[in-house]
C-alpha cells in the first residue's frame, strides 16, 4: 500500500526493487534515463507501476517525479536512491569533468532525492529512504576516487539526514552493495572482477534481488526502529 519512487528503476538492482516492491503490494514510479527500458517495464508491471524520464541531478526533474508519486498514486512514502554511474582509472586520469559527473548523479542525485522526499512524507506522516551507496562508501577502493568520495559523500549524507529526520519520522539508512552481478560491471575487465570475487569471502558476485530484498526491508514497518543504519550486504568483503 505505500508509494515509492526507485531511481535508477530500469535495470539492475534497481529493476530487482521495482519488481519485488511491486509483487508486494507497493506503487512504483521508475526512475532512469534509459526511456526504452523503463517504459517496457512499466507496461510489463501493471497500473501499480509508471515511469518518468528523471535525471537525478536535476533539480526541476525530481519536482516532477515527485508530483507524479502524488498525482498517480496519492502520496510519497518511500524513495530508494539507487541511481549511480561509475569510472575507473588512476588518480592522474581523473578529469574535473570526471568528477563532476559522477558528484552530480551519484551525490546530488541523492542529496536533491533526499531533500525532495521530505515535504511529501512529512504531509503522510512519515516515510523510509534507502540510499545506495557501496561498499566504496566504508573502506579504500583503488583507482576509483571520484565514485569513492561519491558513495562516502552518500554514507555521510545517510547519517546527517537520518538525524535531522527522526523527528517527522522520516528513516534514512544506506546499503552498502558488494560485487553485484548488474550491468555497471562492464565497465571493468573480466580480470578485474574476477579479483573482487576471490577478495569476497563468500567467493561469489551478489545477484540483484539480494539487494532488492534488503531495500524492500529497509522501506517497510518492519524496519521500524531503524535509522542512520548503513548495512553492507556484500558476501562479508567490507568484514
Ligand atoms: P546499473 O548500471 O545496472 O544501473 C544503474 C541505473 O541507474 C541504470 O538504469 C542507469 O540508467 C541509471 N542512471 C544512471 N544515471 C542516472 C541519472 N542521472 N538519473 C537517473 N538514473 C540514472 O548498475 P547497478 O549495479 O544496478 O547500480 C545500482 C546502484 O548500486 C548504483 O548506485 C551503484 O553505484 C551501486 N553499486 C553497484 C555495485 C555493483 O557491483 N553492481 C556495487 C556497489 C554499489
Amino acid at each position: 500500500g505505500k508509494v515509492a519512487i526507485v531511481t535508477g528503476g530500469a535495470r539492475g538492482q534497481g529493476e530487482a526493487e521495482v519488481r519485488l516492491f511491486a509483487a508486494e503490494g507497493a506503487k512504483v514510479v521508475i526512475s532512469d534515463v534509459l526511456v526504452d527500458a523503463g517504459e517496457a517495464l512499466a507496461a510489463e508491471l501493471g497500473d501499480a507501476v509508471t515511469f518518468t524520464r528523471h535525471d537525478v541531478s536535476s533539480e526541476e526533474e525530481w519536482a516532477n517525479a515527485v508530483s507524479l508519486a502524488q498525482e498517480r498514486f496519492g502520496g510519497l512514502h518511500v524513495v530508494v536512491n539507487n541511481a549511480g554511474i561509475a569510472f575507473t582509472a588512476p588518480i592522474v586520469d581523473h578529469t574535473v569533468a570526471d568528477f563532476e559527473r559522477i558528484t552530480a548523479v551519484n551525490q546530488i542525485g541523492v542529496f536533491l532525492g533526499i531533500r525532495s522526499a521530505i515535504d511529501p512524507m512529512t504531509k503522510g506522516g512519515g516515510g523510509s529512504i534507502v540510499n545506495i551507496s557501496s561498499g566504496a562508501g566504508l573502506r579504500a577502493t583503488k583507482y576509483m576516487i571520484a565514485y569513492a568520495a561519491s558513495k562516502y559523500a552518500v554514507t555521510g549524507m545517510t547519517a546527517s539526514a537520518a538525524l535531522e529526520l527522526a523527528r517527522y519520522k522520516i528513516r534514512v539508512n544506506s546499503i552498502h552493495p558488494g560485487v553485484i552481478e548488474t550491468p555497471m560491471l562492464g565497465i571493468n575487465t573480466q580480470e578485474m572482477n574476477a579479483a573482487m570475487v576471490k577478495h569476497t569471502p563468500m567467493r561469489r558476485m551478489g545477484e540483484p534481488i539480494e539487494i532488492a530484498r534488503v531495500a524492500l526491508f529497509l522501506a517497510s514497518d518492519e524496519a521500524s526502529y531503524m535509522t542512520g543504519a548503513h548495512l553492507a550486504v556484500d558476501g562479508g568483503s567490507v568484514a
